[in-house]
């Protein structure tokens, strides 16, 4: 490719996209709002640009963003693609393992590039990677491609970028919602989106299941490290007793924050095969990146997660209350 070090980022990942066909577009496994709005976005702009593509995650759709207009259907495992990838473009994606096992074994045979927001991405797409932990989204960075190809920010395209946006900044209020944040919004305002329409689907859609699950969680969770620490734990078979399921627990470990005086909540769920799904979120300097890094895992400042393999809830536990003790939470006023 030439000329790169002329382009803009998102110019350059425009360059490679334009040069190939057949492109997969991929985010990581049990995906957020983020990862589907950024996937939707990009299709509906390569679909635009006249190309064929094939939408692909490792654990497909979650219910509760099953409403998210997709252009076709998406795809599980790299055997059941409907052509030899040309290129797999993989999506807020901090790492190339959290494309799910499968795409990763095969990953590298195929041309890629890589556009994600996670500090710790170890740039892993052979043609490209544009990662910066400046965006409050991924989908922030396809609307700056879309920009580069001047593609109208409208339709479709607009709500899978808007979810991006709300998903990732908790609705424009945490600490990464910029004004370039709010200047995009605006824009997509301006061209026709609905922002309360997707407000309606996004968030008054509980299941009952999923009301009577939080409310045993508030009754149960935990309070440490005077007051400023906020733990829970479930088990698989507490998820299943209410007939509810795992993505059920998304957003949980934010209502945590919101407990007066807590810096740091502390989801631990219990996962298939012995494994256990943590789940942090702090707010100004308290970093829980780092938290999750001890385990493997990663994310941003304020929300990060990692997966422990283990059949001990108690010790996952404690070993997590230790690991955010060291982080040495600052006096509030010193922030
Ligand atoms: P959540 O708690 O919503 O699953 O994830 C919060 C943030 O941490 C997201 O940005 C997500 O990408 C990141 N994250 C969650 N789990 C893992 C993990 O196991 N490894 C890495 N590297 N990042 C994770
Ligand atoms: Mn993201």
């Amino acid at each position: 490719m030439q000329h790169t070090d002329q382009l803009s980022p998102a110019q350059a990942m425009l360059a490679v996209i334009l040069e190939h066909d057949n492109i997969v577009i991929a985010a990581h496994g049990s995906p957020d709002g983020d990862a589907i709005g950024a996937t939707g976005a990009m299709a509906y702009l390569l679909k635009q640009l006249g190309k064929t593509i094939a939408l692909y995650n490792a654990t497909g759709i979650p219910e509760y963003l099953e409403w998210v207009p997709l252009p076709g259907r998406v795809y599980t495992k790299p055997s059941q693609l409907p052509f030899r990838p040309g290129l797999i473009i993989a999506l807020d994606c901090g790492d190339v393992w959290r494309l799910g096992k499968e795409m990763n074994a095969v990953f590298a045979d195929y041309p890629s590039i890589s556009i994600d927001h996670h500090l710790s991405n170890p740039l892993f797409a052979s043609l490209g990677n544009w990662v910066d932990p400046h965006m409050a989204a991924t989908g922030q960075m396809v609307a700056a491609v879309a920009d580069a190809a001047n593609i109208p920010l409208t339709g479709e395209l607009a709500q899978c970028v808007y979810l991006s946006l709300v998903s990732d900044t908790g609705s424009f209020t945490h600490g990464n919602t910029s004004a370039a944040v709010f200047e995009l919004a605006a824009r997509l305002v301006a061209g026709g989106l609905d922002a309360a329409a997707i407000r309606e689907k996004l968030d008054n859609q509980w299941s009952l299941p999923k009301t009577r699950l939080w409310g045993k969680l508030l009754q149960e969770l935990r309070i440490e490290c005077d007051g400023e620490v906020a733990l829970c734990s479930v088990t698989l078979d507490e998820i299943a007793s209410f007939g509810a399921v795992r993505e059920d627990l998304e957003g949980f470990a934010e209502q945590m924050r919101r407990i007066k005086k807590v810096r740091v909540a502390v989801l631990i769920r219990q996962d298939p095969g012995n494994r256990y799904k943590l789940s942090m979120r702090s707010s100004g300097q308290d970093d829980v990146r780092t938290v999750a890094a001890r385990f493997g895992g990663g994310g941003h400042l304020n929300a990060a997660g990692a997966t422990i393999d283990s059949s001990d809830m108690q010790g996952v536990i404690m070993q997590t209350l230790e690991a955010v003790r060291s982080i040495s939470l600052k006096p509030v006023e010193s922030l």
